[in-house]
């Protein structure tokens, strides 16, 4: 029979399994039970709507010392042809671009992801893999002795699942293949491997797991290593997880969760594309690998298993979401989850922060949505960039705030250094007053939605009202303003279309003018409003705050309004205050020219 090649990603990590120098071989085995363990799980999730399915669910290692063979045999869902061609002559999908990324070492691939059937081939010379899919009446019999390719062919096989016979390499300095036959071996790499697996792992009549299940144990029970292995595996992560919850929960509902917090967002997060959710586990048995009710949108980026002795085990997947049960683990555990983050933030800050980092918008929107129905919980989660450039809670800017200082200030713009540039934020820094730093397109939304924390407003310090103007100052304004109404009025005129009005402000201090908005959308609210489709006719109206004592104001009130000198004068002001903003001019060539044509 001719041979069938595998596809150019799976010969070259067959390559790197013959040929591995990993010393860490023996971890094939625990890729097999794996395997075994997943088709036992999909088999078992058959069965409870047909119950001729059923079966004594176990995994079955059978070694031969004579013959040289280890058998992995179990008696779960089996694969009929095509699946055997397209699962065992390609690595999975998931993997293949993982595969391309990364540093081509089996070393490298095998700690940071598992590497599944293949791993075979780092003990074995001679594969053969034999299933009867559940359900079906032909078996088949896949064979490979590695790169050169592989054969399948029918096959005489009584039961339903699969067998693996690996044909044991011959003994070397580095390695004594043999010893995969040895009854101690086995036991001692079940145990070290794969003790939590739920099914029986047997040999020689003798059970050599625990079967208790990683997420069933106590939290210091476990090693932190078990914990990543299996997330590793799990979720296909290179990265050990960031952290790690696992508790169980008594009371009216029951249930018990082991869930991650991934290092990195995964490349596609902040997409649609994304799928969140939890495995859902009923009383051991996987009823589904991603279920998307019991996670809220805002913690989308937790990965893991929630398992339940209360949900039901024949659910359909549709009453899945109206289910009380469920409705009601979902409520727990988001608090719950909420209860290790805010723990996570006490107990080791620099850690939370690299998570904030990769997360915290979802935090934030989390306390955005719903017209801020989860503000309050969230608030004490959040974090921000102080001008200072650290992390702040609003918690400890509350802490620092000055004698005398009302609100909580903030402003938005790129970073924190070009947020102290900004010619409004001067007097708050003279003052010692703290600026909250909002870079992120949805932050001003957000602290808008939260409104106040511990009694103290959020205000912008492009809020007309934010700089804490003295009724003198107010009055002194008011005639200056009264004063000037003609040059401000001609200003206007001239910058018709650009802004709403010109004023004088009190509140600048070194700078000559600033840019504002009218209502309580701000500049930057309307600039991300604006990359949003569909909003292109945004206009929060735009107002040009001038300094009436700055030396730029007396020279343009100074000069004849009709004159080709005011005009210049005017538009070289506002086109510095949109710059100052780090808004787009609206004719660079013009205000090249002008800048040119004042020289
Ligand atoms: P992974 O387990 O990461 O998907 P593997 O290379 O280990 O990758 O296995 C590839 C696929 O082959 C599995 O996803 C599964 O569909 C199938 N498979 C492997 N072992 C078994 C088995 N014992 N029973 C049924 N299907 C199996």
């Amino acid at each position: 029979m001719a041979k069938k090649q595998f596809k150019a990603e799976s010969k070259k990590l067959l390559d790197l399994m013959i040929n591995s120098i990993y010393t860490n071989r023996e971890i094939f085995l625990r890729e097999l039970i794996s395997n075994g363990s997943d088709a036992i799980d999909k088999r078992h999730y058959m069965s409870l709507t047909d119950s001729s399915l059923g079966a004594d669910f176990c995994i079955e290692l059978v070694p031969d010392k004579e013959a040289r063979t280890l058998t992995v045999r179990d008696n779960g869902c089996g694969m009929d042809k095509v699946e055997m061609e397209n699962n065992l002559g390609t690595i999975a999908k998931s993997g293949t671009s993982e595969f391309k990324q990364k540093e081509n070492t089996a070393e490298a691939l095998i700690g940071q992801f598992g590497v599944g059937f293949y791993s075979s081939f780092m003990v074995a010379d001679k594969v053969i893999v034999r299933s009867k899919k559940v359900g079906g009446n032909e078996a088949y019999e896949w064979e490979s002795e590695g790169a050169d390719g592989y054969t399948v062919s029918p096959c005489e096989y009584d039961a339903f699942g699969t067998e693996i016979i690996l044909h044991l390499k011959p003994d070397d300095e580095d390695c004594s293949y043999g010893e995969f036959t040895d009854e101690y071996t086995l036991t001692r790499l079940v145990k070290k491997y794969s003790d939590y697996i739920r099914y029986p792992i047997k040999s020689g009549g003798k059970t050599l797991n625990s079967m208790v299940p990683l997420w069933r144990k106590r939290k210091s029970e476990v090693k932190k290593e078990e914990y990543a292995q299996f997330y590793r595996d799990k979720f296909f992560d290179f990265n050990d997880p960031a952290q790690v919850f696992a508790s169980q929960v008594e009371g009216n509902i029951n249930y018990s969760m082991m869930v991650f917090v991934p290092e990195k967002a995964p490349y596609d997060y902040y997409t649609r594309e994304y799928k969140k959710g939890l495995s859902l586990y009923s009383g051991g048995v996987l009823i589904m690998e991603s279920c998307a009710d019991v996670l809220p949108d805002y913690l989308g980026f937790i990965k893991g298993l929630v398992d339940s002795p209360d949900i039901s085990l024949n659910i359909s997947r549709e009453l899945l979401q109206k289910d009380r049960q469920l409705r009601a683990i979902a409520v727990s555990l988001e608090k719950k989850i909420r209860g290790e983050l805010g723990k996570w933030l006490r107990s080791d800050r620099e850690a939370y922060e690299k998570m904030f980092a990769q997360f915290g918008n979802s935090l934030k929107m989390g306390a955005y949505d719903n017209f801020g129905a989860r503000k309050d919980d969230l608030k004490d989660l959040l974090l921000f960039e102080s001008d200072n450039g650290k992390q702040t809670l609003f918690s400890e800017y509350v802490s620092r705030m000055k004698e005398g200082q009302e609100n909580i200030y903030y402003a938005s713009g790129a970073s924190a250094e070009a947020i102290k540039a900004l010619p409004q934020v001067e007097m708050f820094l003279d003052k010692g007053y703290e600026i909250l730093c909002l870079k992120d397109g949805i932050d001003e939304f957000v602290v808008k939605m939260i409104e106040s924390y511990d009694g103290k407003k959020f205000v912008s310090v492009a809020d007309k009202d934010a700089a804490g103007v003295s009724d003198e100052q107010k009055a002194e304004l008011e005639k200056k303003s009264g004063d000037n109404s003609a040059v401000l009025g001609k200003m206007k005129e001239l910058l018709k279309g650009k802004v709403k009005d010109v004023r004088l402000t009190a509140r600048l201090k070194s700078a000559a003018a600033c840019l504002t908005s009218d209502g309580d959308i701000s500049l930057e609210m309307e600039r991300v409003l604006r990359a949003m489709p569909g909003s292109e006719g945004i206009n929060v109206g735009r107002v040009l705050e001038i300094n009436p004592d700055h030396d730029a104001f007396s020279h343009i009130a100074a000069l004849e309004p009709d004159g080709e000198k005011f005009a210049d004068y005017t538009l070289a002001l506002y086109s510095a205050a949109l710059l100052q903003e780090n808004l787009p001019v609206d004719d660079s060539a013009a205000l090249a020219a002008l800048i040119v044509k004042l020289l």
